[in-house]
């Protein structure tokens, strides 16, 4: 037996893109709702560091950030070019300020500027070496009241008694290098005693973002059921006017949408089909730190009805270590200085340091049968883990059995022991590693350049002469890290315009249906402009497509 139901609006996933649409439809005056498949809402955004790229928004504005349109413009084109559609990256860029400002009013959201967190090109024309991303404050959770308990838990929980944000990691990774890494670690002590002294339960970065979300629908008064799943969309004279929904129970529901429906199913990084289907080999859902429930449901019920599909090769790629516990995103290790990447040859084939999304599109384009790139190997040495925190485990102290039982580590005494470990020519590891050690020591990379750009010296090491970027490995035992190429989500899908709304693969619009986040063709196109590249668009679009509900 079918339940049916009418709303104005129905939105699909309670990730950043279908929260902050449904809010935006709600506070049209529509009568919304939300559909959530997993347990929990949040998606990947309750995951995330939350760092989020929308250039000229009223927050990084009051922090002095001298950020303008057309500064804005020409950077992002410059990103993208034609990798998505002028009037797509137009619409973002105009309507992204209003969204920031739309949730700053209607949820408990507060967001601070990520000081000095450098665009990822900003050496392009517009871009900026201080960057202009944003995140959310800490939020109490308490505001949450029950529905605190349904929030998906993060990627990687906070140490207990500290409030961290998305900024304190850089400082965090140099505690036992920089006095700012010992008074950051301070800092996030402090801040905890501050809150919790009040009555607070602080929660920061993707748990605050979705947290936050969720308390603007609660407030809105936008029910959202969850373990509610999409089955498919309901179309009525050439329209979309629904949605087909199961529930945890066995039972069907009819939702029907007067208006529309907004898809925000986020992407299909764990639909091992679609990954084989559309994107290069080796690939797999292995390697993905995305959330469980993306497998791409919305994307496949919009290509039913008839919605034109792109960008489905790509991901937001990042280099990953294959732990034991799961996929480990690789982000400040990689850019401390002593280190390297390695093929199956020995040799160096890309700069580390560069964006995340660049190196693992490198491992790709470079893969071939005879020289394996992937997976490649991240080679360190013992003053590399004297210097700094690696994931949690502390500068100096030994890395876990397990990391070398599962063979994503290992070590040796010697530079040609560790090479015949790893299944690369000791010789050529060795010849690697002097080359590498002479640019060290000149502070200049000739080979790939790791150092000359701004963001490579985010996360790296301020007091290591002459460059922060580049140090010797030359203290034994050597280490090697197995690097694959992981995600934090796909970001192909459904092909949408300027105003979000779906379209056909011969540009025609189909009437009532909307797209955002990961679950539509990303306006970042190939590329990734800058931290909070994925959420900024998520929650624009979702904006964009909850006011439009509202005008159709
Ligand atoms: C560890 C990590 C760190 C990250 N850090 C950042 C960062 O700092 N900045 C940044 O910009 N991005 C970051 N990202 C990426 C970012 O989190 C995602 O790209 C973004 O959250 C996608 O938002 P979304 O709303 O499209 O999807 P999600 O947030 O994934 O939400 C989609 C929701 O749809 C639900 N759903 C799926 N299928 C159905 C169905 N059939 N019916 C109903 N619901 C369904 C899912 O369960 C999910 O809850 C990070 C990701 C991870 C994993």
């Amino acid at each position: 037996m079918t339940t049916t139901v009418e709303y104005d609006a129905v939105v699909v996933g309670a990730g950043a893109a279908g929260m902050t649409g449904a809010l935006a439809a709600a506070k049209q005056g529509l009568r919304t709702i939300l559909i959530e498949k997993a347990g929990k809402y949040g998606g990947s955004t309750a995951r995330s560091g939350a760092g989020i790229w929308v250039p000229n928004n009223e927050v990084v504005l009051a922090a002095g950030v001298p950020d303008t349109p057309a500064k804005a413009s020409t950077y992002l084109s410059a990103v993208v070019g034609s990798g998505a559609p002028a009037a797509r990256q137009r619409a973002y860029l105009d309507n992204g300020p209003a969204t920031i400002s739309f949730l700053l009013r209607n949820t408990p959201l507060r967001f601070s500027w990520m000081e000095s967190y450098p665009d990822y090109y900003p050496e392009l024309p517009g871009g900026m070496p201080n960057g202009r991303s944003i995140e959310p404050a800490p939020l109490d959770a308490n505001i949450l009241g029950t529905e605190y308990a349904n929030l998906n838990p993060p990627y990687l929980a906070v140490p207990a008694g500290t409030v961290v944000l998305a900024v304190d990691y850089k400082w965090l990774a140099l505690i036992a290098r920089h006095p700012r890494g010992l008074a950051t670690a301070t800092e996030i002590v402090r801040r905890y005693l501050e809150l919790s002294l009040r009555g607070q339960k602080p929660i920061t970065m993707g748990q605050a973002l979705a947290g936050g979300l969720r308390a603007g629908l609660i407030a809105a008064d936008v029910p959202v059921l969850l373990n509610t799943a999409l089955t498919d969309l309901y179309t009525q004279n050439g329209r979309v006017a629904g949605v087909w929904a199961t529930t945890a129970d066995g039972e069907d529901l009819l939702i029907k949408a007067t208006r529309g429906v907004l898809v925000a199913s986020g992407g299909f990084e764990h639909n091992e089909r679609m990954r084989k289907q559309f994107q290069r080999e080796p690939i797999g859902v292995d390697w993905t730190v995305g959330a469980a429930s993306n497998t791409g449901d919305g994307i496949e019920a919009g290509a039913r009805a008839g919605a034109g599909l792109e960008l489905m090769d790509d991901a937001w790629w990042g280099p990953m270590i294959p732990l034991p516990d799961g996929p480990y995103f690789c982000l400040s290790e990689r850019t401390l200085p002593g280190n390297i990447f390695v093929n199956a040859a020995g040799n160096r084939f890309v700069n580390e340091a560069a964006p995340y999304s660049d190196v693992v599109h490198i491992m790709y384009d470079k893969h071939t049968a005879q020289v394996p790139h992937i997976p490649c190997w991240m080679v360190t040495d013992q003053k590399y883990r004297n210097r700094y925190l690696f994931k949690d485990v502390s500068p100096a102290l030994p890395y876990p059995d397990s990391w070398y039982s599962s063979g994503a580590l290992h070590r040796d005494w010697t530079i040609e022991g560790l090479a015949t470990k790893i299944g690369v020519p000791p010789a050529a590891l060795r010849a690697t590693i002097t080359r590498f050690n002479g640019a060290a020591r000149a502070g200049r990379d000739t080979d790939f350049r790791r150092g000359d750009s701004a963001y490579d010296a985010y996360f790296a090491d301020l007091t290591n002469r002459p460059s922060p970027c580049l140090a010797t490995l030359d203290l034994p035992p050597y280490y090697a890290f197995k690097i694959v190429p992981g995600d934090l989500g796909t970001k192909g899908g459904i092909r949408t315009d300027a105003r979000a709304r779906a379209l056909r693969p011969d540009g025609s619009v189909i009437p009532g249906l909307y797209a955002a986040g990961n679950a539509s063709g990303a306006v970042m196109g190939h590329s990734y402009a800058g931290a909070g590249s994925t959420l900024g668009p998520a929650m624009t679009f979702g904006y964009v497509a909850g006011r439009d509900l509202a005008q159709s």
